[in-house]
């Protein structure tokens, strides 16, 4: 891509081994003083990040095929964030939209509402987290209706905070032991290709016929508030809905006046080649929760949807603190800019049109690839016990990640099973990168 990271070559290199002794020390000094909960896939401590490369502290160069989870899509340290972000450092950092606003708050809604699926009128809120924006969009849901029920689906991914553990499917790590949760939360099947008992192109109709036949008769539609889905699920394995599923959902939604929420807090802007990845099938929600690849890597998030749901909550019932962090709105802009300015979206098609093919390719080679699937620079493998056996793997996941790790590409995992391999190179990635990346994985399937 055309932008330069001069200091920061962008070559692989490993120099120790990995973990390097620089970060081993440090690990040390982390493990007493930081609380046990919070894990780490690769445990090398970063020095500098930028393009498609990551940099430890003992000076190995890791290819990047996880952009911090599908964060630094406009790359880490993109010049733009940092620019703008610096200035608005200098200005002023804080003084909370809600006791004196600012410009940067207004600018970034005003791009959430021009840049987000539908002409229609729209409003927008900024927040910290992808887990705050999702419960905002819940609180807005059930005050514009009147309704308490939020419908959810096998395998989705919402957060971390009491009421998104409710939403979220997967017990371990994300639930075990914290509860209660919250309660009017419904999860139905998801239209899941991979899995589906009759085929994956009975798929999408078959799980919309479900989910209505289940929502009418175990909830009544005029109690639902909500239907909350990711477009492509995250966390649960970048499961890509059966087609017909989410304009399904979105028409019976439409038809019982209910609120059709879509969490693109991880498929969001540019990610699966369109800019948000609802646009796919031509489905327009109501709510549309964002985070992640917003601001280039700062904390921020938001809840953009229709004119009327949004403004139905009463003064002062949203907000928070830090929401729309003025230093994170300007990243915010300079990512938007970055994204239109450096044709990301077509960017992320073309990293698909590169990685899909010989992850296919993999598959006709290797039974333990069961399915290959996702769009744009959001794709996956899941890994099964072999040819005709959806037995999920994690034990051949576990051994082709750590080849990967160790030879210096940066890979994240995912999957209710725990079996599945994902690929979210940041969008400004060099095609050298993303050729030598996919031969690592390649190598260490070969290794098996
Ligand atoms: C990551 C994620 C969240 C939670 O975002 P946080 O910023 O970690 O709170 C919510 N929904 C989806 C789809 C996600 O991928």
């Amino acid at each position: 891509m055309a932008t330069e990271y001069a200091d920061l070559p962008q070559q692989r290199r490993i120099v120790t081994e990995i973990p390097g002794p620089v970060s081993r020390a440090l690990h040390e000094r982390r493990v007493a003083a930081v609380a046990r909960g919070v894990g780490s896939v690769l445990p090398v401590y970063v020095a500098r990040a930028g393009g498609g490369i990551v940099e430890d502290v003992d000076g190995n160069r890791f290819i990047d095929f996880g952009s911090g989870i599908a964060v630094t899509n406009v790359g880490n340290a993109n010049p733009r964030v940092v620019a703008r972000a610096s200035e608005q450092l200098a200005n002023f950092t804080h003084t909370c939209f809600m006791v004196n606003p600012y410009e940067g708050y207004v600018e970034v809604c005003e791009a959430l509402n021009r840049l987000t699926p539908g002409d229609h009128e729209k409003r927008s809120i900024l927040l910290n987290s992808g887990a705050e924006a999702v419960e905002n969009a819940v609180k807005i849901a059930r005050s514009a209706t009147g309704r308490q029920a939020v419908v959810v689906f096998d395998h989705a991914y919402h957060g971390r905070t009491n009421l998104t553990m409710a939403l979220t499917a997967k017990n371990m790590p994300y639930k075990q032991g914290f509860g209660p949760f919250a309660g009017e939360v419904y999860r139905m099947p998801m239209a899941y290709p991979f899995r589906w008992p009759t085929g994956p192109d009975n798929c999408g109709p078959e799980a919309a016929a479900q989910a209505v036949e289940l929502i009418t008769t175990q909830i009544g539609p005029e109690n639902v508030a909500a239907v909350l889905i990711e477009p492509i699920q995250g966390e649960g394995g970048f499961i890509e809905p059966g087609r017909g599923f989410l304009p399904a959902l979105a028409e019976f939604c439409r038809e019982h006046g209910i609120v059709f929420v879509a969490d693109e807090v991880q498929t969001g802007f540019a990610r699966t080649g369109d800019l948000f990845a609802c646009e796919h099938e031509g489905v327009v929600p109501d709510l549309i929760t964002t985070a992640k690849g917003i601001a280039g890597g700062l904390p921020l998030a938001a809840v953009t949807g229709r004119a009327e749901i949004m403004d139905a909550v009463h003064g002062g019932g949203l907000g928070g603190t830090y929401g729309g962090n003025p230093t994170a709105c300007a990243a915010a802009l300079a990512a938007l800019e970055t994204i239109e300015s450096e044709k990301l979206v077509e960017r992320a098609r073309a990293i698909g049109d590169a990685l899909l093919p010989r992850l296919r390719a993999l598959a006709e080679r290797y039974d333990v690839i069961g399915d290959v699937r996702g769009r744009g620079a959001m794709v996956a493998v899941e890994l099964v016990a072999g040819a005709g056996d959806r037995t999920p793997n994690p034990e051949a996941l576990a051994s082709v990640v750590r080849h990967c790790h160790d030879n210096g590409l940066v890979l994240l995992t995912a999957g209710t099973y725990g079996n599945v391999i994902r690929l979210l190179p940041p969008l400004v990635i060099g095609d050298d990168l993303l050729d030598e990346g996919m031969s690592l994985l390649e190598e260490a399937f070969a290794r098996l």
